[in-house]
């Protein structure tokens, strides 16, 4: 039996469509979000409902392949080679059914967060989204889920209330808290390496407003940003999650003047605090006299346009970090590579405040219920050509490495965009039993994850 007819037989039994390097849709079917990740997978299967999946994940099996999810390929960078893996897009998977009395929603795999937040908006109901509107809602939510609400309320694979997903041998499944409930807390860090997700339901909260914006500061003065944001961050109300940030904005046309082109340290982010609590909080940060201060009440569904993350797929390349704190030392160790005056293909270095909710352990979380640490890093710049990827590589390298000496022994893993040890991202019994359970529903190890343990 050769290849084509085998695509033959699974194409037939399948709602949704097969996409192979002969099809005209082949270069637009296996492109990343990140379009600096060339995916050549064996072929790619758009998935039109839970039986497709199953049926490609056991056909997968049968076949000798392996099967790797995507939703939007935001974090596909770590994949390395496809060429025996089956890409199954769930971009077609686009239910999104709010139950505004139970405050509880209902998403199809191919959702992205701009889709929630929209639903929300008119009853005046908040997600635990994250910063980028085209974020995929399963990839975000099985990796634990940093929001703009973070330090208050946690992450959002701990407001998830019910998954159906195909685990590697084939098998659909819906889990709860009552129905297989290690599963359902070994899904929600272990992703991808458990079980192709085809929905998922979570709880949201009664808010439509918060206290939120930019405090934009030249980067001549990224140092004074720096060690008095680390002063503020001592001790801050958990109402507040906030990120500081040196940015280097590119020249685009369609940018604002006073934004393209220039380079700033700034701190973004939201404070759910009634307006007057909320300046209050904030006055040390505006006595350091920031040029653009646009912090000011805003909807929640307005919160994806806070971190000026790229508007669609971009050509990037980028990793993230744990600091355990940001002393004078580590301090100049970012000025030195990515502060005022220095070359740089840098364009983000970002650090998002942690502690609060997020350095509780949650009784209701799954295998990432917390991320311990003090601030979450971010760096990454922009790859427009593919020789230019080496070099911002060795950036995002550089700054990484020297940041060394303040890492946390733990990674957040959708923040990292390299494969590395999975004992980064789990605590040694929680990895102990995500791999018993991998062994027993995916023996075959069919199943295939961008951080795979
Ligand atoms: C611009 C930008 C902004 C970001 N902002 C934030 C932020 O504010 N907070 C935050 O926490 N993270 C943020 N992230 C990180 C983001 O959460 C991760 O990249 C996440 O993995 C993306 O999920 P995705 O589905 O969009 O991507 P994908 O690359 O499609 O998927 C990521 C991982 O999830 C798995 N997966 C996808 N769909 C399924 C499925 N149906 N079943 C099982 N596994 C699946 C994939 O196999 C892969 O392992 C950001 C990333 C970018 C690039």
């Amino acid at each position: 039996m050769t290849v084509a007819l085998d695509l033959e037989s699974l194409a037939a039994t399948l709602a949704g469509t097969v996409v192979t390097p002969a099809d005209p849709e082949w270069p637009s079917a296996r492109m990343a979000w990140n379009l600096a990740v060339d995916q050549q997978p064996a072929f790619v299967v758009q998935v039109a409902d839970a039986d497709d999946v199953a049926a490609v994940v056991r056909y997968a099996g049968a076949a000798g392949l392996r099967v790797t999810p995507q939703g939007t390929g935001h974090n596909a960078a770590p994949l390395g080679d496809l060429s025996s893996t089956i890409l199954l897009r769930t971009d077609r998977l686009q239910e999104v059914t709010v139950d505004p009395a139970a405050r509880r929603v209902r998403i199809g795999a191919g959702v992205v967060w701009s889709q929630v937040t929209e639903a929300l908006r008119p009853h005046g109901l908040t997600a635990l989204a994250g910063s980028a509107p085209d974020v995929g809602v399963v990839g975000y939510t099985l990796g634990g889920g940093y929001s703009w609400l973070a330090r208050k309320y946690g992450l959002a694979a701990s407001r998830v209330q019910a998954v159906e997903l195909v685990t590697g041998d084939g098998t659909f499944c819906r889990v709860d808290r009552d129905h297989r409930p290690e599963l359902f807390r070994a899904v929600r860090g272990g992703g991808a390496n458990l079980g192709v997700v085809c929905a998922l339901e979570f709880d949201v909260l009664p808010l439509s407003q918060v206290y939120a914006g930019w405090l934009m500061f030249p980067l001549d003065r990224a140092r004074e940003v720096l060690d008095g944001y680390r002063a503020w961050t001592d001790g801050l109300d958990e109402a507040a999650t906030t990120c500081v940030r040196l940015l280097r904005i590119p020249p685009l046309p369609d940018l604002p003047d006073f934004l393209s082109g220039r380079s700033f340290a700034m701190v973004d982010g939201a404070v759910d605090l009634p307006e007057a609590e909320a300046a209050e909080l904030l006055a040390p940060l505006r006595a350091l006299g920031p040029v653009i201060d646009t912090f000011a009440p805003m909807s929640t569904a307005d919160l994806g346009q806070l971190h000026m993350d790229p508007p669609g797929p971009a050509p990037a390349c980028g990793d993230g970090f744990v600091l355990d704190d940001l002393p004078s030392a580590a301090v100049d160790v970012l000025m030195e590579l990515a502060g005022p005056g220095v070359d740089t293909p840098l364009l983000l270095v970002d650090l998002r405040h942690l502690g609060g909710a997020l350095a509780r352990r949650d009784p209701d979380g799954g295998a990432v219920d917390h991320l311990p640490g003090r601030f979450l890093g971010f760096t990454g710049g922009m790859v427009p050509v593919p020789e230019a990827l080496p070099v911002v590589r060795a950036a995002v390298h550089r700054l990484v490495d020297a940041v060394q000496p303040w890492r946390s022994g733990r990674d957040y893993l959708n923040f990292r965009e390299a494969a590395d040890d999975p004992a980064r991202f789990f605590d040694p019994a929680t990895l102990q039993l995500l791999r018993a359970l991998r062994a027993e529903l995916d023996p075959a190890g069919v199943l295939r994850s961008n951080h795979a343990f």
